[in-house]
């Protein structure tokens, strides 16, 4: 029944319908036949005789031609379409004398018998082709031009399949998406809040999420046992390329579960979301403590797209003379194959002061070269002899025509150096095979995070992430050092260097959650009145829980392989959290002040 009406509809409409075809559909195969489409005109050539048009809708680009001897109305109404024209044409298919291979519909045009402008433009402020001359700004100013750009599109079309793609397999799984408030009053996630007046309880605020942290935890005690919300989330934060003051985040929550459960329901996921949307198998998802990651990378979130690991070195080098290694708290180095011959003085020295730019910091940069011919060349051969280069080689795996860069200083600091020159090596030396995607899943960090300048703890991932079982005791009756070794039972899926997501199993014992409030150095007083309410909900009977996120803008990103998060957002913000297209934020009517019972002179104008 129901597919004899869908035919029947689509019969009766093609007497009356704006297009019969999408301008990326027609092949040979239409050869001879009426069509009508309907698009955006994306270009026009006048070659006397004949005149060319290309009309671009999200299908595709598809190239009309009007021919003067035969219609010279027609042909002269073509002439004056402009870029950006929205129109009808109808007419016959055609085989195309020169072909274009590098498009869909390269091989055919339609011949125009009929031209209907739907809709004039005003000449655009940039290209609307794939590669264009927009800068940022004008680009999100007419992002609804933008958008018409494949690139764009395209981007914006992955995305909505991704979301598809989790929603079908959570289901799958036997999630449920429940949807959160987004007033709320404020939880601690790291950042500043975005904060939303109300009226009707003049002076007081809500708070738009952070992340729907409390609420999930909440529909475990509920008995929701498996929660997912595809979300926006809103921080404060100084913007950078990849993040937005709103972003959307796959919210995912279980009860009853261990790490391992989780790690293998979102290993699931991610080899899910690859193969549905990319055919890409994920290969293995190896697990790396904390510890190890930043000790062999100097980075919670490692690029495992190559090698480079770190070698310390302090047993080998220190007490030869060289007070700068003597006096530093930890030598460590990489190697870099085969560059000796190819990387020049000057290379060297362009590394060094990218090196010491404020933004890393490095004092200094020691290498050594093992050249091809058996020699070596290095900054330290003053203080180190030949045999003992030969050992640092081996300790490396170095061979000839390979190169030791050497970072040296206060160990925390020296790590994230050399991680920053690793990545920039791998980039420099193209080490990174495009389309390659390494993903790792980073465990075991600390719960908590000692801050020298605001002189207390901060949660490393947030306040309601459990300690590991084996650390509860040591976490309620330890001293404050004890306290800074404490293992949380946190996790981070990182993949190509990016973190994916995070998240942890949680606190569900309301006396070990008010223990770590208290350590976060919230009194009673302020606990109860922040989260009174989660603490009254675990005197309920909460199940033990955990879950996670993913950033999905971050995800859509990388799995695209670009860096910024921005094109994959249909409207993103600029660096200063603007708008440019309805050029928010804006001053309000004194009036809403006024009924908000704010005060009115704060208002820039
Ligand atoms: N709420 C956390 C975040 O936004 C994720 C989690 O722990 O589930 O990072």
């Amino acid at each position: 029944m129901y597919r004899t009406f869908v035919l029947t509809l689509k019969n009766t409409n093609r007497f009356n319908m704006y297009r019969s075809h999408n301008c990326g559909e027609l092949r040979v195969s239409d050869i001879g036949n009426k069509v009508t489409i309907a698009g955006w005109i994306q270009k026009g050539r006048d070659l006397g005789g004949l005149t060319f048009a290309d009309v671009r809708d999200r299908y595709g680009v598809t190239q009309l031609v009007f021919n003067m001897d035969e219609n010279a109305e027609l042909c002269t109404q073509a002439r004056k379409l402009g870029r950006e024209f929205v129109i009808q044409a109808t007419g016959i298919v055609r085989e195309r004398s020169s072909k274009n291979a590098n498009r869909a519909t390269g091989d055919i045009e339609i011949e125009v018998t009929e031209l209907n402008i739907l809709n004039e433009s005003k000449v655009p402020p940039f290209t609307i082709e794939d590669e264009t001359d927009g800068g940022d700004d004008l680009r999100m100013k007419y992002r609804y031009l933008d958008i018409r750009r494949a690139p764009v599109q395209n981007n914006i079309i992955f995305r909505s399949k991704l979301a598809i793609e989790t929603r079908k397999y959570l289901d799958s799984q036997g999630f449920i998406e429940v949807e959160t408030p987004f007033l709320i009053k404020s939880t601690p996630e790291g950042a500043r809040d975005f904060v939303v007046p109300s009226r009707l309880n003049q002076g007081q605020f809500y708070a738009l999420p952070q992340s729907p942290q409390t609420f999930k935890q909440i529909l475990m005690v509920a008995g929701i046992d498996k929660y997912f919300q595809i979300v926006k989330c809103f921080r404060d934060e100084d913007l950078r390329a990849d993040r937005q003051p709103e972003f959307t985040q796959i919210d995912c929550e279980m009860s009853f579960v261990h790490i391992e459960d989780i790690l293998n329901t979102f290993e699931g996921l991610a080899r899910h979301l690859f193969l549905h949307t990319l055919g890409l198998e994920l290969g293995d998802f190896p697990r790396m403590s904390y510890d190890d990651a930043m000790r062999i990378y100097g980075s919670d979130k490692p690029d495992l797209r190559f090698g480079m690991q770190f070698v310390e070195m302090n047993e080998f080098v220190k007490g030869k003379g060289f007070s700068i290694f003597d006096a530093a708290e930890l030598v460590v180095g990489i190697c870099a194959k085969g560059i000796a011959e190819k990387y020049s003085n000057k290379d060297m020295k362009d590394l060094t002061e990218w090196l010491q730019r404020p933004q890393i910091g490095a004092k200094g940069l020691v290498y050594i070269k093992y050249q091809e011919d058996g020699s070596i060349k290095s900054t330290v051969g003053k203080f180190y002899t030949d045999e003992e280069l030969k050992l640092w080689a081996e300790k490396f795996g170095a061979e000839k025509g390979d190169v030791i860069f050497v970072l040296s200083g206060e160990a925390e600091k020296t790590r994230k150096q050399l991680n920053e020159l690793r990545l920039e090596l791998g980039k420099r030396l193209e080490l990174i095979k495009p389309g390659d995607f390494k993903p790792l899943w980073v465990l075991d960090f600390p719960l908590l995070e000692w801050d020298e300048e605001s002189n207390r703890f901060h949660a490393m991932h947030h306040p309601f992430t459990s300690p590991k079982k084996a650390d509860i005791p040591r976490m309620l009756n330890g001293d404050h050092e004890t306290m800074k070794s404490l293992k949380a039972d946190a996790y981070d899926l990182v993949i190509n260097g990016a973190e994916i997501g995070g998240g942890s199993i949680r606190i569900h014992d309301r006396a070990l959650q008010s223990k770590n409030f208290d350590l976060l150095g919230f009194s009673k007083e302020e606990a109860e009145a922040q989260f009174g309410f989660l603490l009254g909900a675990f005197e309920y009977g909460a199940p033990p829980h955990g879950g996670l996120a993913f950033g999905f803008d971050r995800l859509c990103a990388v799995m695209n392989g670009q860096s910024s998060i921005r094109d994959f957002i249909a409207f993103p913000k600029n660096n200063q959290g603007r708008d440019m297209m309805i050029d928010a934020p804006s001053s309000i009517h004194d009036s809403q002040l006024k009924e908000l019972c704010l005060d009115i002179k704060t208002q820039k104008m």
